[in-house]
C-alpha cells in the first residue's frame, strides 16, 4: 500500500496500464479535450477579452431580468412571514380524528416517542427543568442576550426580504459582474487576494425602498436594482471600516 493512497501498488499498476492502452472510440473526444469554454476552463475574460467580456455579463445580467419564474407574483414580506405561520395554525394536521386503536402509524409513533423517554428517565433521571422556576433576572439576562445581533435569526439587520434577494441567481450575476469589472482589487486600499466584496455604492436597501420593492419578482424585474454602476470591490477590513463609519476613497466607482 502506497502512503496516502487507496489503492495497492498492484491497483496502481493495472489502473496505469490500463490508461495506456485506452483509446476513445473513433468521434469521441475524452471530457476535458477541446470542447467548449467551461471544459477548457477559460473565464469570459481570457476567452473574449475584458470589454466583450463586461458586455456578456451585462448581458447574462439582462437575460435574468423579467425572468423571475419561481418567484413571480410571489410576495416575500415581513408580513408574508408572519401570515405564513398564522395560516398554518388553519392546517389540519395528518394525524387529526386518527387514534392509536384505528391507525398504524399514529400507534408506531407514540410507542417511538414514548419509549426514548421512558427510556431516558427509567433509572430515575428528573428533568432538569423540573421544579427550576426562571427568576427575574435570568428572564433579563436571555432578553439581553437574545437583542439585535445576537438574536438567532439576526441577518446583518437586514430584513427577510432583501436576504432572500441575496440568495437570487441575479444577485450572484450582480456580484461577478462587480468582481471581474474590479478585477477583485479592494477600491479603497488596493489590496488583492484579499477576501473581498461587492460593495453597493448607493445602498440596496435603499434601493429596495425607492423602488418600493416588496417581492422577489419584483426586485427581478427591476433593471435599477443590478446597475453595475453602482458596485465597487472592498475588502472585507476596508467593507468593516466603511460600515463603522471611516470615509472611504473609492476610485474604480465608474
Ligand atoms: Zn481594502
Amino acid at each position: 500500500m502506497i502512503k496516502g493512497s487507496h489503492h495497492t501498488k498492484r491497483t496502481i499498476d493495472k489502473m496505469s496500464i490500463a490508461k495506456k492502452g485506452y483509446k476513445y472510440p473513433p468521434g469521441r473526444v475524452g471530457w476535458n479535450k477541446g470542447g467548449n469554454t467551461y471544459r477548457k476552463g477559460l473565464t469570459l475574460e481570457q476567452e473574449y477579452g475584458v470589454e466583450k467580456a463586461k458586455e456578456i455579463r451585462e448581458k447574462l445580467i439582462k437575460s435574468h431580468l423579467g425572468n423571475s419564474g419561481y418567484w413571480e407574483g410571489k410576495h416575500f414580506s415581513e408580513k408574508h412571514i408572519r401570515n405564513n405561520s398564522e395560516a398554518r395554525k388553519g392546517l389540519i394536521p395528518w394525524n387529526k380524528e386518527l387514534t392509536v386503536e384505528t391507525d398504524e402509524r399514529v400507534k408506531q409513533n407514540i410507542e417511538a416517542s414514548t419509549k426514548t423517554i421512558r427510556e431516558q428517565y427509567k433509572n430515575g433521571k428528573k428533568s432538569p427543568r423540573l421544579g427550576f422556576k426562571a427568576t427575574e433576572e435570568t428572564r433579563r439576562r436571555n432578553s439581553e442576550a437574545n437583542k439585535g445581533e445576537k438574536h438567532w435569526n439576526w441577518k446583518n439587520g437586514i430584513t427577510p426580504l432583501h436576504q432572500a434577494i441575496r440568495n437570487l441567481a441575479i444577485y450572484n450575476l450582480w456580484r461577478k459582474a462587480i468582481f471581474y469589472k474590479n478585477q477583485w482589487t479592494c477600491q479603497d486600499c488596493g489590496h488583492k487576494n484579499r477576501n473581498i466584496n461587492a460593495h453597493h455604492l448607493y445602498p440596496f436597501s435603499k434601493l429596495l425602498e425607492d423602488y418600493n420593492i416588496i417581492s422577489l419578482g419584483q426586485a427581478i424585474r427591476t433593471e435599477e436594482l443590478w446597475d453595475t454602476n453602482n458596485g465597487v470591490t472592498l475588502c472585507k477590513e476596508c467593507h468593516n471600516e466603511l460600515k463603522n463609519g471611516r470615509p472611504i476613497n473609492i476610485t474604480g466607482g465608474g
